[in-house]
């Protein structure tokens, strides 16, 4: 198997451990990657169906059918990609929505692909129009129709394409328009990681970067990086400085504990935007309902950071509620925070915004 990583993702500094972008602390991921389903920890649903999908297909010898994933970012979706073009024996091309930018992009890209090969493709609901509708017929009858030549003598022809598998990942499934998502045959949606899925996880990133750490150090860091395995290796790194200078070099509870509340982390893996996020809607709109718009001006933050990265976890925890007229923070966000509750406040969740 070859993985190609054709898509053009810069690293960011200066960006919060929570940052959705790849920040220079990820520059090693492909090292702590699973290879394999059996290393692939957590995601049971999702794993044991890839299962079945891939033995069938490599069954009857044909490509896997396309395949869709969505769950916010960091939770491992390019890694589970390159484990589906690993277990099935296949290269596997990466690339982003907005990378593709024109038609002829698409269709470079495609017709270098060889038979049963995977293209990833992140950020797929960010693919422009023009080169969304290439994709339909190389998704459905493995061909491409180009247009050769201009004005009146230009001719359309049809290009075969090898049989691939098309991966696309997306944060926001339901910014896919419906004759794309109707073309995926398999769905498959990635959940936030429970503490001790996560605790394994930076056991095992700590083994490969030959950091020692006590379980309770990895409870500690797993609880505090929101359900999500990039975050939780970043924590990882930035905890093993801490322990490297201060304590010796192995990552117990209490120096996990100091290095984060040093970079300001609190017990559930808030920073100061959540923070600030749940303080604005209390002091500024007494607990909601307030529209996201008008909370991102408010902060000073884009709308679909908000959104995409910090809601999920503060939906998740109970402490942020969606409702039709806006979001409202919880008697639980209250607590946490160490301020009393208002008289009045119940914010119940709506149930049918609950899904992200
Ligand atoms: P996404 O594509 O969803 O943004 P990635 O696949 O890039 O996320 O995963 C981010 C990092 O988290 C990877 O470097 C990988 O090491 C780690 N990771 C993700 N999922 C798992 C998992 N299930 N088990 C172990 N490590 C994981």
């Amino acid at each position: 198997m070859s993985i190609d990583f054709s898509d053009n993702r810069s690293f960011e500094t200066q960006q919060p451990l929570v940052a959705t972008s790849l920040l220079r602390e990820d520059e090693g991921e492909q090292s702590l990657r699973p290879k394999s389903l059996g290393e692939y920890i957590g995601q049971q649903k999702a794993k044991d169906n890839l299962s079945i999908f891939i033995q069938a297909a490599k069954m009857r010898g044909e490509p896997l059918d396309h395949v869709l994933l969505h769950g916010p970012p960091g939770l491992g979706k390019t890694t589970l990609s390159c484990i589906i073009a690993n277990e099935m024996d296949v290269n596997i091309r990466i690339t982003s929505g907005p990378a593709i930018e024109k038609p002829g992009d698409l269709a470079a890209l495609l017709t270098n692909l060889q038979e049963n090969d995977i293209l990833f493709v992140d950020e797929i609901h960010r693919l422009n129009r023009q080169v969304e509708e290439i994709l339909y017929p190389a998704m459905e009858d493995y061909a491409i129709d180009i247009i050769v030549g201009k004005g009146p003598s230009a001719n359309s022809i049809r290009l075969d394409l090898p049989k691939f598998t098309l991966i696309g990942a997306t944060t926001r499934s339901g910014q896919l328009s419906a004759p794309l998502r109707d073309r995926f045959g398999v769905t498959l949606r990635l959940e936030l990681y429970t503490s001790e899925e996560l605790a394994h996880i930076v056991t095992r990133s700590a083994n490969i970067l030959n950091v020692p750490i006590e379980e309770a150090g990895a409870l500690e860091i797993a609880q505090r990086s929101r359900g999500t395995p990039r975050i939780a290796n970043r924590m990882l790194r930035r905890v093993r400085d801490f322990a490297q200078v201060t304590a010796g070099g192995v990552v117990t509870q209490a120096v996990a504990d100091r290095a984060l509340r040093a970079l300001e982390i609190d017990s559930l893996g808030l920073d100061q935007i959540d923070r600030r996020m749940l303080m604005s809607i209390i002091e500024n709109y007494r607990g909601g309902p307030v529209g996201l718009d008008t909370l991102a001006a408010t902060i000073n933050e884009e709308s679909i950071t908000l959104e995409d990265v910090y809601e999920p976890y503060l939906m998740q925890l109970g402490f942020l509620t969606r409702t039709p007229r806006g979001r409202c923070v919880t008697p639980k966000a209250y607590q946490h925070l160490g301020l009393s509750v208002p008289h009045g406040i119940n914010h119940q969740p709506d149930l049918e915004q609950l899904s992200f």
